[in-house]
């Protein structure tokens, strides 16, 4: 058993997942969140989960695709652990990805599928494979006679994240979290945790609030929100048997698999700050998208449109810094499922590590 007590504020994706790890390493944990923990309206609650090591090195750099290929390997061991407890299984699936584009978007794909041979790692060529119509249609039958070909992205998955957050919650209270449930965090110090109600002790300080902890950045690198928007549906009319992506001039666009004939379309991405509801514009963007993938899903039922704020640094990568005494793990940006595992796996051991040589040293602004 460990003595060490964490206090970890905000329990998102990056705080909940954490929180785990160090229960069940043996510590003490008091996990603090302003809002209810079923709340749909974070970053966590809202992301379409795809895990894309290969298709997101388009758009981020090889520190995100390290990460990301690291907790690929984590997850399905993650996902059976948490399933040890006894609570609901979390639907997780590692079929690969597909990506497509219209005949008059060929172009985009071709330039996708040349950056991505430019930004991968030789030993990843071999996971890229060209499919034509005939090999497109054999992987994901309902495609079959919609596209000329495409792409296979080997060995990437998808997750559904609101089975894995309220599975994480159950094993935190059955493992002897303690959860301040609605209590906002005024601020997160060395040793102490800072609500309205008062300040709570504790041995090590985790800030883990996202945007919520965007005062915390310093002007050399601030934490900014970035909008994003998804759609979720439910189609008895068309079978996907994994995410597919499909190419644009202007937007790329997934539509994710869920269990109970779902499918997530995501997601917009907006240089705002807007919490706001979806936009006409975003819900026209996501449903046409849909629509134009599969005819049948014009009849698709729309059940949820949601939108929220990605926690982002100005270079896109996620960080775990060490500030005031305050561990800070934040920017996850469009990528926190992607990397998750390996990002709360190294900081889980940071804080451990430093437990048991029982090192008071911090070092501030250490960045990794
Ligand atoms: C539309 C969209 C699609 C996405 N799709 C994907 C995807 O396909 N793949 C992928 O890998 N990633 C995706 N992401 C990104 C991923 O969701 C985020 O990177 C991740 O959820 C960030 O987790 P977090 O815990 O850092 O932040 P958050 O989810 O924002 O959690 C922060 C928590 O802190 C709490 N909090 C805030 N302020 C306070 C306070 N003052 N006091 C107490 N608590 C506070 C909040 O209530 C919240 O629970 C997507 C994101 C969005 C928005």
């Amino acid at each position: 058993m460990n003595s060490l007590h964490i206090g970890i504020a905000g329990a998102g994706l990056a705080g909940r997942t954490l929180a785990w790890r160090l229960l069940r390493a043996g510590c003490r944990v008091s996990l603090f969140d302003s809002r209810p923990r079923g709340a749909l309206d974070t970053a966590s609650m809202t992301a379409a989960a795809m895990l894309s090591p290969l298709a997101e090195l388009a758009v981020s750099d090889e520190a995100v695709f390290a990460l990301g290929q690291r907790s690929m390997q984590l997850w399905p061991r993650w996902i059976a652990e948490l399933a040890e407890g006894g609570g609901e299984p979390v639907y997780f699936r590692q079929e690969g990805t597909l990506v497509v584009a219209h005949a008059p978007d060929q172009a985009s794909l071709a330039h996708f599928t040349r950056l991505l041979h430019h930004k991968l790692p030789d030993a990843c060529r071999a996971q890229v494979h060209n499919l034509d119509a005939a090999g497109l249609a054999q992987r994901e039958p309902a495609l079959a006679g919609r596209f000329g070909g495409g792409l296979f992205l080997e060995g990437e998955g998808q997750l559904a994240n609101d089975q894995w957050m309220a599975a994480l919650a159950g094993e935190i209270d059955r493992l002897g979290g303690q959860w301040h449930e609605g209590q906002a965090v005024d601020r997160v110090e060395q040793g102490r945790i800072v609500c309205a109600g008062g300040a709570h002790a504790v041995d090590v300080a985790v800030d883990a609030r996202g945007v919520g902890s965007k005062a915390q950045w310093p002007a050399g690198n601030p934490l900014r929100g970035v909008r994003g928007e998804v759609l979720r549906v439910e189609c008895y009319g068309v079978t996907l048997l994994r995410p597919v992506r499909l190419m644009h001039p202007r937007y790329q666009l997934y539509v994710a698999p869920r269990p109970g004939h779902q499918f997530v379309v995501g997601a917009t991405e907006l240089e705002s700050e807007d919490t706001g509801p979806v936009t006409l514009r975003s819900m026209l963007e996501l449903g046409s998208a849909l629509h134009s993938l599969h005819p049948a899903f014009g009849e698709a039922r729309v059940l949820r449109l949601s939108a929220a704020l990605r926690p982002a640094l100005d270079d896109h990568r996620p960080a775990i810094v060490l500030r005031g005494g305050v561990w800070h793990i934040n920017g996850l940006y469009r990528h926190g499922y992607l990397c998750a595992p390996a990002l709360v796996d190294e900081l889980a051991h940071k804080l451990l590590a430093a437990d048991s040589q029982e090192d008071s040293h911090h070092d501030d602004d250490n960045e990794s």
